[in-house]
């Protein structure tokens, strides 16, 4: 029996000593075997005994079917010579865990490919608790990779993004070439950025040739001065985000119009309540509202790229494009500013961007003339993106994937916690399941030899 459930619960290192239900749930008490015990949680160095806890301490483990199962155990205190008092360290679990290292292991990787309410709730524990599961989870893949993050980095993209309502922010870095998050920190500016470029060698800082980013003027500054051999083009992501936002501030404004038709339509009631007989809305009114409604719910339609869009989503494009408003017209220039970032050569991108200057210049839609302007004026930068093959699609997918993430993590108070759930969700140091071979390792084993 043990030995079926030292398989079942793939402990090792460790002894099973017996066996009990309780509330439903299965315990094992369990301990770790001589030389696993009193070891320092930091060091892993053997260590005095301190003093024993006066309760034994639970780990929630992987359900055994569908029972809870517990691992029970009364650890010691060790004192090491140097981190001081600790609970000692045990096989199964990672140093602070209230759960075992495979059922961590299990929730990381759920979360990152599910949502965290359904991980929540399949794996029967706090929606909060899965934040710190993911910090301890992403330590330890770090820790196990060493400091190979940063090798071979040559074009990185610098963004800040902003979670808590838009009240807190975060930078993000991306390696463009491997299309992945590769470091996330709390707030936003010279001083943060200068700790990302302090955590790089000498080497791997002029090893840097592009750097993309907004506009920001300190960091094309910083960014000369560290790493001296990059060169610095305006992030595409930013320029059809600004173009973007100019869609939905026109769809908004005619959203307004339309509604107050559809208002100034409707026939005057005396008193409220139903409609009385005869006293019906007009068709036109009716017409005038619906138009209104369309309009309100083509967000999504409107700002996606086409290729993405859901079949009510096309339906509603459509209802656009009959309308044939501003707004249309508006969609139409987001799609030929795209068009600029995925020409194949740097002439192709600048014929195409001259023509959308010109035609943005005469659009008179106020919100779009705004961006000609702003486009105009980084023009040069936004053709230097093309030449040097800044695809807009990989930097605008890894930005979404941080921004999902982070809207995901909303709830975590912990900055740390949510930063963690990012690295794991959008690096290439992602969690394994356990119990599973881990895809790759053969081949990155090969490689090495
Ligand atoms: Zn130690």
């Amino acid at each position: 029996m043990n030995r079926i459930l030292l398989l079942a619960l793939s402990l090792t290192a460790t002894i099973i000593k017996g066996l009990r239900i309780d509330a439903g749930a299965i315990v094992v008490s369990v301990c770790p075997h001589k030389r696993r015990q009193r070891l320092c949680p930091i060091c892993g160095h053997r260590c005095e005994f301190y003093d024993a806890k006066a309760q034994p301490r639970r780990w929630r483990a992987m359900d055994l079917a569908r029972s809870m199962c517990y691992l029970e155990y009364r650890p010691a205190r060790v004192r090491c010579p140097e981190h001081g008092v600790h609970v000692e360290a045990v096989p199964w679990a990672r140093h602070k865990a209230r759960c075992t290292r495979d059922f961590e292991d299990w929730v990381a990787w759920l979360t990152v490919h599910g949502t965290i309410s359904a991980v929540a709730e399949l794996a029967r524990i706090e929606w909060h608790s899965v934040g710190g599961i993911c910090k301890r989870v992403y330590d330890d893949l770090e820790a196990a990779r060493g400091q190979g993050r940063f090798e071979g980095l040559r074009r990185i993209g610098i963004d800040e993004t902003s979670h808590k309502k838009g009240h807190r922010y975060l930078t993000v870095v991306v390696d463009h070439d491997r299309g992945c998050l590769i470091w996330a920190h709390a707030g936003y500016g010279k001083e943060v950025l200068n700790r990302f470029l302090d955590e790089l060698t000498r080497e791997q800082r002029r090893a840097i040739e592009i750097v993309t980013a907004d506009g920001a003027k300190w960091i094309k500054a910083l960014v000369k001065r560290r790493c001296p051999n990059a060169g610095w083009v305006m992030d595409p992501f930013h320029v059809v985000s600004w173009i973007n936002d100019a869609l939905d501030g026109v769809r908004r404004e005619e959203w307004q119009v339309a509604k107050r038709a559809a208002r100034d339509a409707a026939p005057k009631r005396e008193r409220p309540g139903l409609p009385a007989k005869g006293d019906e809305t007009p068709a036109e009114a009716k017409a005038l509202q619906e138009a209104a409604e369309t309009i309100k719910g083509s967000r999504y339609a409107l700002v996606k790229n086409p290729s993405d869009l859901t079949d009510t989503q096309k339906e509603k494009l459509d209802e656009v494009r009959r309308a044939g408003s501003h707004l249309f017209k508006a969609w139409e220039l987001k799609e030929n500013l795209r068009a600029v970032f995925h020409s194949s050569s740097a002439k192709d991108a600048r014929a195409l961007l001259d023509a959308w200057l010109r035609r943005a210049s005469r659009c008179r839609i106020p919100q779009v003339v705004a961006v000609n302007k702003k486009v105009r004026h980084r023009k040069d930068d936004i053709i230097a993106a093309v030449e040097l093959g800044i695809s807009n699609a990989r930097v605008e997918a890894i930005n979404n994937k941080i921004k999902v993430t982070v809207r995901m993590g909303y709830g975590f108070k912990n900055t740390d916690n949510l930063i963690a759930l990012l690295m794991l969700r959008c690096s290439d140091n992602k969690p394994h399941l356990p119990g599973r071979p881990v895809k790759g390792e053969k081949e990155k084993v090969k490689k090495v030899a």
